[in-house]
């Protein structure tokens, strides 16, 4: 029998060619499917309905969906867990969140939900040039292993050195192709020789890290020849990919994810934005209510359609997105592209005027006037920032001058910087490089 992986990831690729209207069609489909599941079985979602005095009979478009309110991380805390799980059901994976806020609070999946997230990471892997025969490294720090590493009673696994990539879990064992690394930093020695000895074609891992990992690649202490880059966690500059793709001499391929959804989105080859996976998440990009058009910056607001253990309905991830121009991308696909995710909305630099910038935007404003990299902005009052840097990162003339014009120029008014060198600055994963208490 076929494994059902390979069985979910053939039919994630006949979707990812659906023409635009073969598409609706489904999603259509699979909402309404979920939209009646969510009524019956959690509690949190027949409120909802209850509020607007309708039921999902009532509900014949994807469009419909609007009706119902919007929900938010708050509101799953709030009704955790009863509130927001189908009674009765195990869950096969579960997840922590980051914790940036509230509670212990685990997300849990369904095996087809797992099943679902290995097939949508091979499609994107694939649809990049990747073929399984090609070694991967996945090189992942260790605290973001240890974070994930939890069994489905929430009790942390055992030592956990080996993270399993999707096409190593595919055929019931490791394949042969992918070796996981998982590095220790600051000291990248032992890397940088699993590497060359492993000889990858493709690499997969942070940006953060791959940034440390350049000035090896640059140095030609990494003498790897890679085909792409899979890049995880937070979106990057423009200015930061072009160099990280130099340094390694190979393109990247950003993915877009969430732990409370699974994957997102990935870039294809035509690399002019993440392709939303909306065969499996139905993605709405709002402004307050209103969705925004092409070029235009929204929040985006999610549905998944399958995870039948806590779905979410209309759930507000927090992130900003912009959206690109639509139709038919030139791979093929007409899944919906956004060109850049610019960051949570509430993370970005309050302006005298009062409105947020997205995180994003400050980063590539300060890239652009500063030769760095690896920063972490935190405005703690209108006018007033510290900047922290790793170190001996904060060397180099005029910088503090210079941060000051720029975060000036966004805020609207003079600022004062105060940077500062921090010995053990680690920015992975899902780290945030802009933070606002204003
Ligand atoms: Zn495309």
């Amino acid at each position: 029998m076929m494994p059902l992986v390979l069985k979910n990831l053939a039919e994630a690729r006949r979707n990812y060619l659906l023409r635009r209207d073969q598409l609706e069609d489904l999603q259509r489909r699979k909402l309404l499917r979920m939209l009646r599941w969510a009524y019956a079985y959690i509690p949190l979602y027949r409120s909802l309905f209850r509020q607007i005095g309708k039921t999902p009979e009532d509900f014949q478009r994807a469009s419909d969906l609007r009706r119902l309110p919007t929900t938010t991380k708050a509101d799953l805390l709030a009704n955790y867990r009863d509130g927001v799980t189908a009674r009765g059901m195990r869950p096969e994976v579960v997840w922590s969140t980051a914790g940036t806020t509230g509670g212990p609070f685990k997300v849990e999946w369904t095996s087809e939900m797992d099943d679902v997230r290995k097939a949508l990471s091979m499609r994107r892997m694939l649809n990049f040039g990747f073929r399984p025969w090609e070694k991967v490294a996945t090189i992942w720090p260790k605290k973001i292993v240890w974070r994930h590493a939890y069994d489905a009673s929430g009790r942390r696994r055992a030592s956990t050195t080996v993270y399993e990539l999707p096409f190593a879990t595919a055929f019931g064992r490791p394949a042969p192709t992918v070796r996981v690394i998982v590095s220790g930093p600051p000291d990248l020695t032992e890397e940088v020789k699993a590497l060359n000895k492993f000889g990858p074609r493709f690499v997969y891992s942070s940006p953060g890290h791959l940034q440390k990992l350049a000035e090896a690649a640059k140095s030609g202490k990494l003498a790897v020849n890679l085909k792409g880059i899979f890049l995880t966690g937070r979106d990057i500059s423009p200015t930061s990919r072009k160099e990280l793709e130099g340094a390694y001499g190979a393109p990247t391929c950003r993915s877009y994810g969430a732990t409370e959804t699974g994957s997102l989105g990935g870039d294809c080859t035509e690399r002019r934005g993440f392709h939303l996976s909306e065969d499996y998440t139905y993605c709405e990009v709002l402004r307050g209510d209103e969705p925004v058009g092409p070029g235009e910056v929204g929040e985006l607001v999610v549905t998944t359609l399958h995870n039948g253990i806590m779905p979410l309905v209309r759930y507000r991830l927090g992130d900003l997105v912009e959206l690109a121009d639509g139709g038919r991308c030139g791979c093929g696909s007409s899944l919906t592209r956004v060109s850049s995710i610019l960051g949570r909305a509430s993370d970005g630099i309050l302006t005298k005027a009062g409105e947020r910038i997205p995180p994003l935007r400050t980063v590539v404003a300060i890239e652009a006037s500063t030769s760095l990299r690896e920063f972490q902005v935190r405005q703690t009052c209108v006018d007033s920032f510290t900047v922290n840097v790793p170190q001996g990162g904060a060397s180099g003339p005029g910088l503090e001058e210079r941060l000051s014009a720029v975060l000036g120029a966004q805020v609207g008014t003079a600022v004062r910087v105060s940077l500062k060198e921090t010995a053990d600055f680690d920015l992975e994963g899902k780290a945030r490089s802009i933070l606002s208490d204003a």
